[in-house]
């Protein structure tokens, strides 16, 4: 079942998305030789985001990965803590765990916001308090850019004393009551991968308002050199900074980030209308309070009412040339973390399993066209239009 009988060019689910800025900037870094991992578009980036999301310092770095890796460290992480974090991301939110021989305890999504359940969090720390085992810190990550009720993630850590990290790689531009999504915890992180909202090809950024912890995620970053002529190390270090040449792609695309965010805004609002005919078909909420830079759209079919899976979208939408994909598996459901323990929102009642059973991501580059989205809704329409009239045809059949 094809829409179209001619090759179309390939949509993307996110692509990079270049502002013009950018070249500039690294020209400068190839006229002054700083092709390093030093250097003044190194400093500037750090500032000038700094500047951005409000926070009292950054430290840039080579991924969102090795900022979670720096930013656990920081919070006191190492062999044999528990770490509590988000079931409902992708694996680089819980490698870097791993990283440290740490255990990942998973916590599930509540159906408000499809993150992090601050009823699943409560009766994870109240059974870790009555083990005498604590988290050592709580990953919380703000999926496709939504933020979940983040002030009861605050006070229940609070309650404990326990550092929260936020995986804000997804969410930089969205908002939590005023104040910019990785500001909120003691540490926050940003991605700059090719797929995200603003990119440096490949990059990352630490930020918190713990000035002194940053200068030791710097020092760290940078193979933990002591204060010596010679090269003297008195700890294990990381090779983490980001280049001065990638940064200057950074300062471009942080300038068009106010843009960006409402260009996917834009994307999600007419997904939400083109497709408000057809029902069974439910959207990433926002939760009161929130603001969100709607990096991916992200919604859940019900088969019962729409006639098609989320799985039969996703077919469709490829063998139209367009990339659509499932919502990320739960860490908790991933070979890798079978082990790992589950705090599901109810006892009998897992929301992210059943995000991923039901849910897509549906094309939302920034710098899709109208006739680009016209040609993902169109297949939408065509496919379930198509499994309506064949139900009907299915049940008008004459019975053998
Ligand atoms: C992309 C992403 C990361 C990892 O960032 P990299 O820069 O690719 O290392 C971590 N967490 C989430 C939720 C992400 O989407």
């Amino acid at each position: 079942m094809k829409l179209t009988t001619q090759e179309q060019p390939r949509i993307y689910l996110s692509p990079p998305h270049m502002s013009g800025k950018e070249k500039a900037y690294i020209e400068e870094a190839f006229a002054t030789n700083w092709i390093a991992p030093l250097g003044p578009n190194l400093d500037a980036f750090e500032q000038e985001l700094t500047v951005k999301v409000g926070a009292a310092g950054a430290a840039a770095v080579s991924s969102g990965t090795a900022a979670i890796h720096l930013a656990l460290q920081l919070a006191g992480v190492s062999a044999g803590h528990t770490v509590f974090c988000s079931s409902f991301t992708f694996v680089a939110s819980a490698n870097p765990i791993r990283y440290l021989g740490a255990e990942p305890v998973f916590i599930d999504s509540e159906p408000d916001s499809w993150n992090m359940s601050p009823v699943a969090l409560e009766r994870a720390l109240e059974d870790a308090a009555h083990r005498g085992k604590l988290p050592r810190a709580v990953l919380v990550v703000h999926l496709y850019g939504g933020l979940t009720r983040m002030s009861e993630v605050m006070a229940l850590c609070g309650k404990y004393n326990i550092p929260v990290i936020e995986d804000a790689a997804e969410s930089l531009g969205s908002t939590y009551h005023g104040r910019q999504s990785g500001t909120i915890g003691e540490f926050g992180i940003y991605s700059f991968n090719g797929n995200k909202i603003i990119t440096t090809s490949g990059g990352g950024m630490l930020v918190s308002n713990d000035t002194s912890a940053l200068e030791r995620a710097k020092f760290l970053s940078t193979q933990a050199r002591d204060v010596a002529i010679h090269y003297q190390h008195s700890r294990i270090g990381y090779n983490y900074r980001m280049s001065n040449v990638l940064a200057g792609i950074g300062r471009g695309q942080l300038q068009a980030l106010d843009e960006r965010v409402a260009a996917r805004r834009r994307i999600f609002e007419r997904y939400r209308e083109a497709l408000s005919c057809h029902d069974g078909i439910a959207y990433m909420p926002e939760l009161p309070g929130t603001f969100s830079n709607r990096w991916l759209t992200a919604i859940t079919v019900d088969e019962a009412v729409a006639g098609v899976t989320a799985a039969d979208l996703v077919q469709a939408l490829a063998s139209e040339n367009i990339e659509a994909r499932p919502l990320w598996k739960p860490l908790h459901m991933q070979p890798l973390f079978q082990d790992a323990s589950f705090y599901s929102h109810m006892p009998d009642m897992s929301v992210c399993e059943e995000l991923f059973r039901t849910g897509l991501c549906l094309p939302s580059g920034s710098a899709m066209t109208d006739n680009e989205q016209n040609r993902v809704i169109a297949t939408i329409h065509y496919a379930i239009d198509h499994a309506k009239r064949r139900s009907i045809l299915d049940r008008h059949k004459p019975a053998l």
